[in-house]
């Protein structure tokens, strides 16, 4: 599943979530223009330290980095896993 990492596109703008950041996997290979919460632009970016982890240390790391992960559940609507 492709996951993308999100950040807000101008950081005044933002809320607190896309401001830190946060990682989204989507089933298909749409790409998030808006934040969900806020809906303020925002741009996908590459989270470096993804290279050389595991799965389960990726996450680990997303956390640590103040990263939110969600969940697509519905057409605009998205789970907090963490
Ligand atoms: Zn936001």
């Amino acid at each position: 599943m492709p996951i993308y990492c999100y950040r807000a596109k101008e950081r005044e703008k933002s809320c607190e979530y896309c401001r830190q950041g946060f990682e989204i996997f989507e089933k298909k290979r749409a790409v998030l223009k808006y934040c969900p919460r806020c809906g303020n632009e925002v741009v996908k970016v590459y989270a470096p330290f993804s290279v050389g982890f595991s799965r389960s240390g990726f996450d680990q790391k997303a956390k640590e980095k103040g990263f939110h992960k969600l969940k697509r559940v519905d057409k605009g609507k998205y789970e907090k896993i963490y």
